[in-house]
């Protein structure tokens, strides 16, 4: 049987971990700079990478190593300080614990994230909501890993092959996320994409940016399956 590696975007195809993202870097930008919040962090399925060096750019600051990982230290801080709140206001999406089970019981299908969230960030989310069980996430792909998202799908495969020995061929790789980058980011690399509205951009949005297999929520696991084909 043909193997899959299925990998999913965390925040609005997982979870909802109620904005915390933006509020996070509203916090650690003055801490770690020294300077206010001119201009906001843009978000929306970038990684935090990216956001990282935007928000630095968009104020004067040169994208250092030493700033960008004062900067992501400060933001997984943020988010362990927070964890008891994200898993008390926050919510798991409708639909993700039955597919998440579904497919962990499938031989066929390895499972792990690839997400804008630095792999710090993304485990405290995850463990919060008690889904870090389902991931491996040592085959996963993360906000720290490249500064755009499409650089995160040949991270991925590269570590599925090196920890699992199974070279999976961009059409065995299957993304799911709500988002443009999502769509680019499948688009790019070759590898499959299921789209799911629950984040800010509508079905139709979706789709008119190339997404071909679109869901308004995430579907029941069968459907989900029968969509990978
Ligand atoms: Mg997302």
């Amino acid at each position: 049987m043909d193997q899959h590696l299925v990998l999913w975007d965390v925040d609005h195809t997982l979870i909802d971990s109620l904005g915390l993202g933006g509020t996070a870097y509203q916090r650690i930008f003055p801490e770690v700079t020294g300077k206010p919040v001119r201009e906001p962090a843009l978000m929306d399925g970038r990684t935090d990478l990216g956001t990282i060096d935007q928000m630095l750019r968009a104020h004067d600051i040169e994208p250092t190593d030493e700033v960008v990982a004062e900067m992501t230290a400060a933001l997984a801080g943020v988010f362990d300080e927070v964890r008891v709140e994200l898993a008390e206001k926050g919510r798991v999406l409708p639909g993700v614990r039955d597919a998440l089970a579904a497919f962990g019981a499938d031989p066929a299908v390895h499972q792990s994230v690839l997400t804008g969230n630095t792999a710090e960030v993304a485990r405290i989310k995850l463990d919060a909501f008690a889904l870090l069980d389902h991931f491996d996430l040592e085959i996963g792909a993360f906000g720290d890993d490249h500064l755009r998202r499409p650089g995160l799908v040949p991270v991925a495969r590269e570590r599925a092959e090196r920890k699992l020995g199974i070279d999976f061929a961009p059409e065995r790789i299957v993304l799911i996320g709500d988002t443009l980058n999502d769509v680019r980011a499948a688009h790019e690399s070759g590898a499959r994409l299921v789209a799911v509205a629950t984040g800010s951009y509508s079905a139709d949005e979706l789709r008119s940016a190339g997404a071909e297999v679109v869901f308004d929520t995430l579907p029941a696991p069968e459907d989900l399956r029968a969509a990978l084909g």
